[in-house]
């Protein structure tokens, strides 16, 4: 157990437990996450015996960087972490105007499968944990001069998979005593599951939840994504309804456009149809390449029609740039050119 992994009120019972008093559980929050020491030798208003008892017993463990890979544009840097058990996680930092983005990976492969998706093809391993979640957002806080201030859920692993670890990652990365990060600012990507989703709306935090549809009916997102056997767009919109009765925010929907799959005309329509009504934003993702999957994304001619059908009804759509190709940035590809390459 590292205690990175451990919240503000754990860390409170644990100094008590060690007979020391409660506010070193504070001093030891804000060391951490504020000032994201990498050891108790950092931690200087600590006595020394503190500090020895603390580190035979709760060691304070660092992801270290294993690769680091920046886009020629300098606006994306990929960073590939390496595990305890040698597993690898990916986590991108991008610059969008003055704003610092993490994208963050949750799991270490993926089970779900989508066909098109790189971080399915060598399956599921584990749970991230919840400092292995922390820690890749205060790794790459210590290399930067400004404050991070938005995380995305979107990089390798389903994070309602992972639900209690990653609840538990961004209750700490909220904390005002640690990054601070504003739970407005944060979003989370699924893939759509049902239970889940009810669940996150029952906490009542208001993180943006995207959903990852890429097909506005059954039988075209069953063949891109497993997951619609077990649960239909129609239990699943049923869900984003749940989350914005609750959560008071526009929801995002994710729509990975492939050329010939997904993408006609009539298909637009249709996802308009299906999304009347909601407090939705469309995000049109062109598809991204890999090698496993012999598709390619539209035209833009395409792209831009797509989006103008979704206007038209009056869906608010942006198309997301994908940042960082050269650098392999994109869904879970880094991780999976190295584990290739054979590590
Ligand atoms: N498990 C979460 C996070 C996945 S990654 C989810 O399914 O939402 C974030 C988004 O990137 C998802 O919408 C995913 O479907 C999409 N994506 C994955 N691989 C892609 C590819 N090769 N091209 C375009 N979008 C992709």
């Amino acid at each position: 157990m590292n205690i990175k992994g451990l919240e503000l009120s754990e860390l409170e019972s644990l100094v008590k437990a060690e007979g020391e008093p409660t506010y070193r559980g504070k001093q030891l929050f804000s060391w951490i996450h504020q000032k994201w020491v990498a050891n108790y030798d950092e931690m200087t208003n600590l006595s020394k015996k503190t500090r020895e008892t603390f580190s035979k017993t709760w060691p304070i463990l660092n992801l270290p960087i294993d690769r680091t890979q920046r886009s020629e544009e300098c606006d994306t840097v990929k960073y590939l972490f390496k595990l305890p058990d040698g597993e690898g996680v990916e986590t991108v930092l991008m610059y969008f105007d003055n704003r610092l983005t993490v994208c963050l990976s949750t799991q270490a492969g993926c089970a779900y499968g989508c066909v098109f998706c790189a971080s399915g093809v060598l399956g599921w391993k584990r749970n991230l944990d919840t400092w292995e979640i922390v820690d890749q957002v205060i790794q790459i806080q210590k290399k930067q001069k400004d404050r991070i201030s938005n995380l995305v859920f979107m990089g390798t692993g389903e994070p309602l998979n992972n639900y209690d670890n990653v609840l538990k990652a961004i209750r700490i990365l909220h904390h005002s005593m640690g990054l601070g990060i504003g739970m407005r600012h944060i979003t989370l990507s699924t893939v759509g599951l049902v239970p889940m989703i009810k669940r996150l709306a029952d906490e009542g935090h208001p993180i943006r939840l995207a959903v990852s549809l890429h097909a506005p009916n059954d039988s075209i997102r069953e063949k891109l994504m497993p997951i619609n056997k077990k649960y239909k767009i129609a239990e699943l919109l049923e869900a984003c309804a749940y989350y914005q009765s609750k959560i008071k925010r526009r929801m995002t929907f994710e729509y990975t456009l492939i050329n010939e799959i997904n993408d006609s005309p009539s298909l637009a329509h249709e996802l308009a149809k299906v999304l009347k009504g909601m407090r939705c934003h469309v995000n049109l993702i062109p598809l991204n390449p890999m090698d496993e999957y012999p598709h390619r994304a539209p035209s833009s001619k395409k792209v831009n029609a797509f989006v103008a059908i979704l206007e038209e009804h009056g869906i608010p759509t942006t198309v997301r740039q994908e940042r960082g190709q050269d650098i392999s940035a994109a869904c879970g590809q880094l991780r999976r050119f190295v584990m290739k390459e054979g590590r």
